[in-house]
């Protein structure tokens, strides 16, 4: 079996004006590197727009949410509209949200029916920030999640689980999954840093885990709060799927945080997420890339996760 590859060229069309760092250089980067030869065995497929994607959409977000969204990103918008300070959406944002979120679906369907086994979904805008009912931190929906709730409406998988080691706390995951035992969150960030959530007192119904680290913290840190905060309880839920919100903004170069991880890092951590996907689901792992602003360390960074997945997949 093989690594699938799902991403879209629209995904450069979600505008977010002059010098933001969610930008759409951010796939281009990521195009370059993975076009070298190493990573020619990768299934590619772009990300589709699908006939069920607003329902599956509408079982993260309730309410009125997907049409207040749908309102402001298909109605008149010159250049681009701010929905908060960070989060922003442009003419081509309402294609590229619907195809991020259709690329986790279909990175689901593939590794649920051991079409591929696994899948690294290239998408933006990313995903963790969006609250049920709330845009926030560029993010539009919560795209993890959405996943996640699919593969049991639709595959039968009793409890996913999301890993979650960008540098930023996966505050709209949380939010979504709260309350559900069968569906677990576990995440590493620094803190404090935006969105102010993450406190390890935050455990939803036993089901949230949260490994906060300080700003400083190197790989060292990083995989000793993994070790001891994430992975036993990953090992207890004992997840069908476990889908990855891979952030490569913990790396040393990133702007926005300041974690000192490298690209080694990465590597471990995807080899210890499959690890334990092959013990308890055959594998499955759906990876969704969040956030990672330094185009360099994200490119190098997406690379090695890549590389990984596809080692552990072959
Ligand atoms: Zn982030």
């Amino acid at each position: 079996m093989s690594t699938l590859l799902i991403t879209h060229p629209c995904f450069v069309d979600h505008d977010t004006g002059p010098g933001h760092p969610e930008r759409a250089d951010r796939m281009r980067a990521i195009d370059k590197v993975l076009s070298h030869d190493v990573f020619k065995d990768l299934i590619r497929e772009e990300a589709p727009l699908r006939d069920d994607v607003e329902e599956e959409i509408s079982r993260a977000h309730g309410g009125t949410y997907l049409e207040k969204i749908r309102t402001i990103a298909t109605g008149p918008i010159n250049g681009t509209r701010h929905i908060d300070a960070d989060t922003v959406i442009s003419p081509g944002s309402w294609e590229a949200a619907l195809r991020a979120v259709g690329a986790g679906l279909e990175g689901v369907d593939a590794v649920m029916s051991g079409r591929a086994a696994n899948a690294f979904c290239q998408v933006r805008p990313p995903g963790h920030h969006a609250e049920s009912n709330r845009a926030m931190g560029f993010c539009l929906f919560s795209n993890a999640a959405i996943s996640g709730l699919y593969a049991r409406v639709k595959h039968g998988a009793e409890r996913v689980a999301v890993v979650d080691f960008d540098v930023h706390h996966g505050n709209g995951t949380q939010d979504i999954f709260w309350s559900d035992k069968d569906l677990f969150y576990g995440s590493t960030h620094q803190m404090p840093l935006f969105p102010g959530t993450g406190a390890q007192g935050e455990m939803g119904v036993g089901n949230i885990f949260n490994a906060p680290l300080r700003a400083g913290d190197a790989g060292e840190r990083f995989r000793e709060a993994f070790e001891s905060r994430i992975l036993p309880a990953l090992h207890n839920f004992g997840p069908d799927l476990i889908v990855i919100s891979a952030g490569f903004d913990a790396h040393q170069a990133d702007p926005l945080a300041n974690l000192e991880l490298v690209e080694a890092d990465f590597m471990w951590v995807t080899e210890t997420v499959a690890d334990m996907a092959n013990r308890h689901c055959h594998g499955r792992v759906v990876s969704m890339l969040e956030g990672g602003y330094d185009l360099t360390a994200l490119a190098r960074s997406v690379a090695v996760h890549v590389k990984t997945l596809m080692d552990v997949g072959a």
